[in-house]
This record gives C-alpha cells, sequence and structure tokens, in this order.
C-alpha cells in the first residue's frame, strides 16, 4: 500500500508545468500507480482551467464581446471552431495500452518500464556491488535522475543529502530507518534526514537528485566515491 505521495505543492506544479522534467516524471509515474494523486491532479486541472476562464475572460469582455471575435476571424476566412478542431486533433494521445508493455531487464530481472519514461533516452545500467543504475537523459544540470536497481541484499551506506533525494520506488520494497516502502512511495528526503537503504529481496527506484549523497557514518566516509557514483 501507498503511504508517501507529492505535496499537495508540488502536484499543483505538475499541473501548471512548473517543475523540472524529472520531477514531473517521477510524478506521473506515480499518478500512474496511485489513484488517489490521479484523482487529485484530475481536480487540480479542472481547477487551473477553470481559473485560466476566469482570467482572460475580461480580455475579451472589455474590448468586445466574444462573437465579435469570432466575427472578425471569420472577415480573414478562419472559422475559430474549426480552428480548435484542428488544434485538438493534432495532440495525438497514445492509448494507455499501446505502450504499457516495454520492459526493462536488469541483472536478470524483468520489470514493466513505467508508460513516462518511455520517450526519455536511457543510458545502459553499470554496477557497483549490489547497486546499479542507469541516468536518464534530461539534461538538467545539476539534477539527476536515475533507475537504480538493488539486487536482494543491497545496501547503500548511511547518508544524508546535501541537497534533495527523491526516490520513487517502482517494484520490489525497500527499507530504511524510518521504515518499509512499498511499490509507488514517493520519499522526498533533504539534509535534515539520514538514511541507510536497504533491499532484502531487491528493488527497482527512480532517483532524483540535486546534489551528491553525503556520507556520514564511520568508514562511510571512506565510501564517498560511491555517493559521487549514486549521483
Ligand atoms: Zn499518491
Amino acid at each position: 500500500m501507498i503511504k508517501h505521495h507529492p505535496s499537495e505543492e508540488w502536484l499543483t506544479k505538475f499541473v501548471s508545468g512548473d517543475l523540472p522534467a524529472s520531477i514531473s516524471s517521477a510524478i506521473a509515474i506515480h499518478a500512474e500507480m496511485c489513484p488517489v494523486c490521479q484523482a487529485q491532479i484530475e481536480l487540480l486541472t479542472e481547477k487551473a482551467a477553470t481559473a485560466l476562464e476566469i482570467s482572460e475572460a475580461p480580455l475579451v469582455a472589455s474590448n468586445q464581446s466574444n462573437d465579435e471575435v469570432t466575427a472578425d476571424f471569420s472577415l480573414y476566412g478562419l472559422d475559430i471552431d474549426d480552428m480548435i478542431a484542428d488544434i485538438t486533433s493534432d495532440i495525438s494521445i497514445e492509448p494507455a495500452t499501446a505502450s504499457a508493455n516495454l520492459t526493462l531487464e536488469v541483472k536478470g530481472n524483468s520489470y514493466p518500464l513505467p508508460r513516462a519514461l518511455n520517450a526519455i533516452d536511457m543510458g545502459s545500467f553499470s554496477g557497483l556491488g549490489k547497486i546499479s543504475r542507469a541516468k536518464l537523459q534530461l539534461n538538467e544540470g545539476e539534477i539527476h535522475t536515475h533507475l537504480l536497481h538493488m539486487e536482494a541484499g543491497g545496501k547503500v551506506p548511511v547518508h544524508t543529502h546535501k541537497g534533495y533525494e527523491l526516490t520513487l520506488l517502482l517494484a520490489g520494497t525497500f527499507s530504511d530507518d524510518m521504515g518499509e516502502y512499498s511499490p509507488g512511495d514517493f520519499i522526498l528526503l533533504d539534509g535534515q534526514h539520514q538514511h541507510q537503504p536497504y533491499s532484502k529481496d531487491g528493488c527497482l527506484c527512480l532517483t532524483v537528485v540535486n546534489d551528491a549523497l553525503h556520507f556520514t557514518q564511520g568508514i562511510s566516509k571512506l565510501l564517498n566515491p560511491i555517493g559521487q557514483y549514486i549521483y
């Protein structure tokens, strides 16, 4: 059962397109898995659309009526209804099932690839011990996005975060000092959090990090190259 969701603030920014592509992808994937957030996004989208109508309406009303605007266009042989029909028919939306069966192979495991990632270029998986990762080519400067795979028994040394670390669990389970996570969980951590993710049975995550992980405990400090690696 999903226990961790994006904040309402992020869902609102997701709807208005005000988030980096990496975070938007994570929210889109979470929504594929979470009916609650899916419904919330639909609601916020409706609200945003209504707000747009309200804010645009006075612009027209102050000068001329809608009919007059339409009449002006028709002088040039343009029909607004036709134009809108043209514009909307250009947006080709793939049916949800058409591309849902792409799979991802990692170390002998096969995972369904989330639809939101279908169009994103991805590097190949490379590994360090039980951890392997593939970079998503989103070209967002200091924001790095990866698919991170942990084999059964895989562990990331205790670390905190200089920036933020977003983990979206796609498949399998992992746990840390704060509890156990299930597929769909959307976990946002920052410099105040310290944790040591461990996966008993293996898992696949999407991670978005905006600065290197910072390892905090004893010998873990010697492992900082792993932090750089995971970042
Ligand atoms: Zn949710």
